[in-house]
């Protein structure tokens, strides 16, 4: 079933491609597997993505000793900073970072262990109350601030659209972070590569990649729905 499921995907992201004239190879599908056992997983990478994302420090420390090596680890969740220390050198990419506070934290201890930490910085562009990530306004000043700390690269942008029925309800979103994107590039900060933008999940990713996403996160898509107790 996981197989299908990627199959049927990785072709739904080919007809995004086609219709909006990118490569398929512009694109890389993240395999969402929080919550999900470890068994699954693995399911998973034997149908050929090497790309998984993990919302929780916990989730990552649990299954990546478990799991081949050449697995990128993705941190697409909101991290506190005094987690920071136990992923920094384990993760191929943090995609949440929304502060100037969790860049510093994250700095430090890439310094401590040497070693150089991707990072995009996410963006509320739907500006939803109950999400994480900077404001449009603010996210120009932030990656000039975040470009100054050593030990980080900044790749790009995140967001995480607003839950709706209808994907093309989020299309405006999608343009936006682009848009914001080619703005920050055009602005040639040392430090800065604006190559990544990491947006779109089971409900909208053919929207996304239309709109110009290079990852789109997959969980539900794939694994089916989650489990959550209470
Ligand atoms: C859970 C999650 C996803 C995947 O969501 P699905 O709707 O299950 O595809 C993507 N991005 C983030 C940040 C998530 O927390």
């Amino acid at each position: 079933m996981i197989r299908e499921n990627i199959e049927a995907v990785k072709q739904k992201m080919a007809g995004a491609c086609d219709r909006s004239g990118r490569k398929m190879d512009e694109v890389t599908l993240i395999t969402v597997s929080k919550t999900k056992p470890v068994e699954m997983l693995k399911e998973a990478y034997d149908a050929g993505p090497r790309d998984f994302g993990e919302n929780k420090v916990q989730g990552l420390l649990d299954k990546i000793p478990v799991l081949p090596q050449d697995i990128r680890w993705h941190m697409i969740g909101h991290l506190q900073t005094n987690k920071v220390k136990y992923i920094v050198d384990k993760v191929y990419m943090i995609h949440s970072v929304d502060s100037l506070k969790l860049a510093k934290e994250i700095s430090k201890e890439a310094v401590k262990k040497n070693v150089t930490v991707k990072i995009l910085i996410e963006v509320n562009v739907a500006e939803e109350e109950t999400k994480f990530g900077t404001t449009t306004e603010q996210v120009i000043s932030l990656t000039e601030e975040i470009a100054a700390l050593p030990g980080i690269q900044i790749e790009g942008l995140m967001t995480i659209a607003p839950f709706v029925e209808d994907p093309e309800e989020n299309r405006v979103y999608f343009c936006k972070l682009k848009q914001l994107s080619v703005d920050i590039k055009a602005k040639n900060i040392d430090n800065v590569h604006m190559n990544v933008l990491s947006m779109g999940m089971t409900g909208d990713y053919e929207v996304a990649i239309e709109e110009g996403a290079t990852y789109v996160r997959v969980g539900t898509g794939i694994f089916g729905e989650r489990q959550y107790l209470k």
